[in-house]
């Protein structure tokens, strides 16, 4: 995506088994790569950290 993830678009590299495509490749964008998990963000549950990626996507919209 050249000109970045729009807030609520699904990242054209997230395959249908919701994991990236290009993980490990140098043309992963930098911010995916050095981003860490942290139990805020990841909670214990996949909808809790939807819930929590939601937040941040309102949060950052433009
Ligand atoms: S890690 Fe980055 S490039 Fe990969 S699917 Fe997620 S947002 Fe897209």
């Amino acid at each position: 995506m050249p000109q970045g993830k729009p807030a609520g678009v699904r990242c054209v590299q997230l395959g249908e088994d919701e994991r990236c495509r290009i993980f490990g490749h140098p043309a992963r964008p930098a911010v995916c790569a050095q981003l860490q998990p942290a139990a805020e963000m990841c909670g214990s549950t996949r909808t809790q950290a939807l819930h929590y990626l939601a937040r941040l996507e309102r949060l950052t919209r433009p």
